[in-house]
């Protein structure tokens, strides 16, 4: 199976073109100088929320980067736990599918609920590495900004 791996770089390049001019506008916008109580409340809510954005955005570049590399060494559509091919109908769907769709459900049988324990130390790093969807990354930063 041939996977047209130009569609994805371009389409790589352009989420992080994409995002990056999303980023610059959202760069502590709402940050004022001299606000009163209710100013500042405001202030602060809009940063711990640019804050979420950014980790989200941080997740998404790095899995994006990743992807790009992959694609550079010739090793984008490969399953990193067999070596198989994800297959092109779940990259399309799940573009930073580091995985292909059995090792991926293997990999959550067996992690499940070892995960949890180590979500609470690293801090999402583990996330990535464990082959954890973009989705679910993205919640377990929102809920760690949140505390
Ligand atoms: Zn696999």
């Amino acid at each position: 199976m041939t996977i047209n791996v130009e569609h994805f770089k371009k389409m790589f390049l352009e989420m992080k073109n994409g995002n990056v001019a999303l980023d610059s506008n959202d760069e502590m916008g709402s940050t004022r100088l001299g606000g009163d109580d209710a100013d500042l409340a405001n202030a602060e809510r809009d940063r711990a929320m640019v804050l979420k954005l950014k980790q989200r955005e941080a997740f998404f570049f790095r899995k994006i980067d990743e992807a790009l590399t992959k694609i550079e060494n010739g090793e984008f559509g490969q399953c990193e736990d067999c070596g198989g091919d994800i297959g092109e109908k779940r990259l399309l769907a799940r573009p930073t599918a580091s995985m292909c769709i059995n090792c991926k459900e293997e990999h959550e049988r067996n992690e499940g609920h070892l995960l949890y324990a180590k979500r609470s130390k690293t801090i999402g790093t583990e996330l990535i590495t464990n082959g954890e969807t973009l989705e679910k990354a993205f919640k377990e930063v929102q809920k760690y900004a949140a505390v």
